[in-house]
């Protein structure tokens, strides 16, 4: 037995969504439930067939339907008490109205289980195949009613064994096509984003069914000759795309209701193109060309649903290829700023640095000058040395600003094959005037003399080897003398190249080994920090990894792998 909070709960948006409702509400629910199958049923009794109790015409086995859907399991009793209700005033007998109303019953529970099995409820026809699975559900459970229905007036002597066949089709065709009509448009109504019309749009959606309706009167009203309202039997159909491409579904299905009405109301005074001499046979028609027409539209519009998610993704994903484009140009903008700020940081050390062969050049300049004017040819092995210490110093003061421009460079991610160590030995070399001048080593220790490369953009991943051990730096502002060393190690495990950058400072507790990569995460009063979110980005877009993890006896290790480019360098 299922628990009350189950049988009592909605299965898609509906009356009862989202609350808990009291037991009076249950009673006025069933009560509701029951007064509207009964109504209706009056209605559809109207046309029935001999001896009363079937007939072409049965919106309540959609209302049932679509009242569980909406109100929940524990409504049930509503359908119940509604047709036995109607069926006693049939003239049969109380046990009959009672089997014919269990059968009623049955056969809503029955296509209420399926519709939750195989009917996605929250976007019931959002495919083409869902409105032919409604139509499915509803042929499999109105068998229920008809059998049961008819089977009982059968038993029980209200038809003979002769007119069973008649009464059990017209029976399941008219509960079909009651669910068919009905039921989506309880459906739709659940499943908000199907039935809510934009307010712009409601204007629009009434004059179009008044239209509809106008053509449907002229069809099935005989207002125009016979032969030209056979020829327009499917005008409708027309008006109906016309309203599946400018509104929700609700509307769509709302026009085929309202086709629906007009057609019964016609064809049972005996005028449209379904008119014959029996009106139940005229309804009997009508109600399978209402079913295909009902199953048309669920097709349709369970096309035009898959074409517009289809659409929708399409431009999602057109706009996400949009959104990270822009934030790649952020991000290489962000790392161009970084690297310009760690730059304006560096320029203290690199003046310093470029200072010194400056200086040497003007020495050796001078002693040149001075040996010259001396004209002593003896010394000429000398000037020729003094000239060559005078070339070299300039070399490698252009060698310096050489570096300095290739760092601040702006780059696009201009991939190459390079050696790692390379990129250490310049990371290192950029960062040694100011490690120097807080007198800290900085060692590197490749694994092997035998180069390893990665294919990547030289300058980024110089960048981040920088701020890796700029951070090292940082972090040993307090050490002691013997631990004022940063260690590069780099090691190849498997694919990759591992770079280590180990220094013996300040450490970094458990807890912050992840949230130092958060942007903006600083524990400096200067920092931005930024170096180690920027340095995350870079590897991870190389395909890399980089991690945190505390030292052996202090400080803290940062760990950047790459994989290995085993094609060979082919230079910065
Ligand atoms: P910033 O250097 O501007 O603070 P980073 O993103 O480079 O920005 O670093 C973020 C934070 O990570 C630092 O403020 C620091 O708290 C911590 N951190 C980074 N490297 C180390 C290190 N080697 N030792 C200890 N803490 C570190």
């Amino acid at each position: 037995m299922m628990s009350t909070q189950s049988v009592s709960s909605p299965v898609i948006g509906g009356l009862a969504e989202g609350k808990k409702l009291g037991l009076a509400s249950h009673l006025i629910l069933i009560g509701a439930l029951a007064a509207v199958y009964y109504a209706t049923a009056r209605a559809g009794l109207l046309f029935a067939i001999p001896p009363g109790n079937a007939t072409a015409v049965w919106p309540p086995s959609g209302i049932a339907l679509g009242g569980l859907l909406l109100g929940g399991l524990s409504i049930t009793p509503g359908i119940w008490i509604g047709s036995f209700l109607v069926n006693t005033g049939t003239g049969v007998s109380p046990v009959t109205a009672g089997i014919i109303a269990t059968g009623n019953t049955a056969a809503a529970l029955v296509a209420f289980a399926l519709c939750r099995r195989f009917l996605s409820l929250d976007a019931p026809f959002r495919r083409a195949a869902c409105g032919f699975r409604l139509f499915a559900i509803a042929a499999v459970a109105c068998l229920l009613a008809a059998t049961l229905g008819s089977g009982s007036l059968a038993i029980n002597g209200y038809i003979s064994e002769g007119q069973f066949g008649s009464n059990w089709s017209t029976w399941w065709l008219g509960d079909l096509a009651g669910v068919m009509l009905l039921s989506p448009l309880f459906m739709l109504f659940g499943a908000r984003h199907q039935s809510q019309v934009p307010s712009h749009a409601l204007f629009g959606a009434l004059v179009s069914l008044v239209v509809l309706g106008v053509i449907s009167l002229a069809i099935f009203g005989s207002w125009l000759p016979e032969e030209f309202s056979e020829g327009l039997l499917y005008l409708p159909l027309i008006a109906l795309f016309w309203l599946l491409l400018r509104f929700p579904p609700i509307v769509v299905f709302g026009g085929n209701l309202l086709i629906a009405v007009i057609a019964v109301h016609y064809t049972s005074r005996g005028s449209g193109p379904f008119a014959t001499e029996v009106v139940a046979n005229s309804l009997f028609e009508l109600q399978f060309f209402m079913t295909v027409y009902a199953l048309t539209t669920l097709a349709l519009i369970g096309v035009l649903s898959s074409q517009r998610e289809a659409e929708n993704r399409e431009s999602q994903l057109a706009a996400k290829v949009k959104a990270d484009e822009a934030m790649r140009k952020k991000e290489s903008e962000l790392a161009h700023v970084a690297r310009l700020a760690t730059m304006g940081e560096l320029v203290a050390g690199i003046a310093h640095e470029v200072n010194q062969p400056l200086y040497a050049i003007a020495n050796y300049a001078a002693a040149s000058e001075s040996m010259l004017a001396s004209c002593d040819v003896r010394q000429n092995d000398r000037l020729c040395d003094l000239n060559r210490q005078i070339s070299d110093q300039a070399v490698r003061a252009g060698e310096i600003i050489r570096r300095m421009r290739g760092f601040v460079k702006k780059s696009g991610d201009q991939r190459t094959v390079f050696s790692i160590s390379d990129a250490v030995d310049e990371a290192c070399s950029l960062l040694d005037a100011e490690a120097r001048l807080q007198t800290i080593a900085v060692n590197a220790h490749p694994e092997s003399t035998v180069p390893v490369c990665v294919c990547a953009d030289r300058i980024q991943i110089e960048q981040v080897f920088i701020n890796l051990i700029r951070n090292a730096i940082d972090a040993m502002g307090e050490s002691d003398g013997d631990k004022r060393v940063v260690t590069v190690r780099t090691v190849v495990v498997e694919n990759e190249v591992q770079v280590s950058v180990i220094d013996r400072g300040i450490g970094i507790t458990q807890s912050s080994l992840t949230d130092v990569f958060a942007p903006f995460f600083t524990t400096k009063q200067n920092g931005m920090g930024m170096g180690l979110a920027i340095s995350r980005t870079i590897v991870e877009a190389h395909g890399g990894r980089i991690w945190a993890s505390p030292g052996t006896d202090d400080g803290a290790v940062f760990t950047v792998a790459l994989p290995i480019d085993k094609s060979g360098a082919d230079g910065r």
